[in-house]
């Protein structure tokens, strides 16, 4: 169906402002040959075409009648059928000439000579499939539907013939109209394609330390690219620039959808930023979506995409490579990656601090840095706090001898030479948060209830996990806070 919009916000029908539950369809055509579009509905949106006499009824009172209907069907000026929504649907129109009007839904279809069989199949199709959508957004049936002359019959419209005298000409009829609409409304609708759901953003930064690690094999390296992805794309994989989500009239997850159903096929030219690195310029956004179409996967993906960020840069920017897998820190690695990878308009020093310091929060959380088991300077000292210096009861170069004296002595830790406990680790107990796996039937309110005595709490656990919906999925491990 090609469904438009002009409401007659003219015509006194309208004005009148009265509502009605919806309990039928009225199917009329219009008892004149004329198929355009125009000749009704105005004025000209660019589509319809120019009305000379601009008797279209958007006007009081249309030839000086009180009549009004919810749709027209017809020809646009450059011949395509279409139909046009002239009222809201649920507002009480003037189309039947009798109690209909209290109840049913009315639309005409623009008559031609009657005898173009081409242009009949079309216009009854678009009425098929108009009445089909009416009845699920009204919870009506195929039974619901009437034509203008099966009113009459019924008591509740005026003596008019139509639709009678036309479909016959072309072998139809109300009842062959009426189980077409019903095969389309029995018809299973289109299976929807749910975008691959995100994981919360905790999981989201370990799947990619790992990821990154594994190749890189350097902690700072990974730590330098996870700083820049966060400041590009909080780390969502389904990331839609936030300036094209209004201009594109898309979220986040409407456009990974759209992209994957194929229903969106600008993808590659909108100039959209997209994704854990916010692709933007075409022939990148290009092979990521032909490497997503390769791999079978969704276009947001995070697997998918960190396949397709290591390609880039091990095919295509070696030198980039060779830093990050030799940094020595995660400034040098950051504004690498900045300079060369990312390239934001700004990439000054701000910038640059800024991702480093995202950079430095993921190599202090994922970094294991594993203490060396023997020191060539400084000592590795067993006390039960750094500051109390009284309480030491040894020092050691070797890292398994300070370990066993702290074991001896309860209440005691290992520190390094420059004062970090590294034993014994810290009880998990004590961590900022619980862990709750997500269950069939959980929802943030109650999840927030159980834990937090507060529904309204939810929120927290929202900010806590970097969800950005409230919708969350089976098997996920949430954090709630303590
Ligand atoms: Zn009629």
């Amino acid at each position: 169906m090609n469904l438009h919009k002009l409401i007659f916000t003219e015509n006194a029908c309208y004005k009148a402002g009265r509502k009605i539950t919806v309990k039928g369809i009225m199917v009329h055509s219009t008892g004149a040959n004329n198929p355009w579009l125009k000749r009704y509905v105005g004025p000209n949106d660019g589509l319809l075409g120019q009305n000379q006499y601009n008797n279209h009824w958007n006007t009081y009172y249309p030839g000086g009648r009180e009549v009004c209907v919810h749709g027209f069907i017809g020809k646009l000026a450059d011949g395509t059928i279409a139909t046009y929504q002239t009222l809201p649907w649920d507002h009480r129109g003037w189309h039947a000439g009798g109690s209909a009007n209290n109840t049913h839904i009315g639309f005409e279809i623009c008559e031609d000579g009657l005898t173009d069989s081409t242009y009949f199949e079309k216009v009854y199709r678009e009425a098929v499939e108009l009445c089909a959508d009416l009845c699920k957004e009204y919870g009506l049936t195929e039974k619901d539907i009437i034509c203008h002359s099966e009113g009459y019959r019924k008591g509740i419209a005026s003596n008019h013939g139509d639709v009678m005298h036309w479909f016959p000409k072309h072998g139809k009829s109300m009842d062959t109209f009426r189980a077409a609409v019903k095969e389309l409304l029995n018809t299973e609708p289109k299976e929807e394609t749910i975008s691959t759901p995100i994981a919360p953003l905790a999981e989201r930064e370990k799947v990619i330390w790992d990821y990154l690690f594994g190749k890189l094999g350097n902690a700072y390296g990974v730590a330098g690219i996870m700083g820049n992805l966060n400041a590009e794309s909080g780390l969502r994989p389904n990331n839609l620039q936030n300036s094209y989500e209004k201009k594109l009239g898309h979220t986040d997850e409407s456009y990974n959808a759209a992209v994957d159903d194929g229903t969106y096929s600008s993808f590659v030219k909108d100039s959209a930023g997209y994704g854990l690195a916010q692709w933007t310029y075409w022939s990148r956004k290009q092979a990521l979506l032909e490497f997503a179409k390769s791999q079978g996967q969704s276009i947001g993906d995070l697997s998918m995409q960190l396949d397709f960020l290591w390609k880039e840069m091990s095919e295509n920017y070696s030198g980039l490579l060779k830093t990050l897998q030799t940094a020595t820190s995660v400034e040098e690695a950051s504004t690498a990656v900045l300079t060369k990878y990312e390239r934001p308009a700004d990439m000054g020093e701000a910038v640059q601090k800024k991702r480093a310091a995202f950079g430095e929060s993921y190599l202090k959380k994922y970094a294991k840095v594993e203490p060396p088991a023997k020191l060539t300077t400084g000592y590795y000292r067993v006390r039960k706090t750094w500051a109390d210096k009284k309480s030491q009861v040894g020092a050691y170069r070797i890292l398994a001898n300070a370990k066993a004296t702290a074991d001896k002595h309860p209440g005691t830790f290992v520190f390094s030479d420059d004062g970090v406990a590294i034993y014994p680790a810290e009880d998990t107990a004590e961590e900022a948060y619980r862990i709750h796996t997500v269950v069939k039937g959980d929802t943030l309110w109650e999840i927030a209830k159980a834990y937090l005595g507060d529904g309204s709490r939810y929120p927290e656990i929202k900010t806590l996990n970097g969800l950005k919906s409230n919708v969350i999925y089976t098997g996920w491990k949430l954090k709630i806070p303590n």
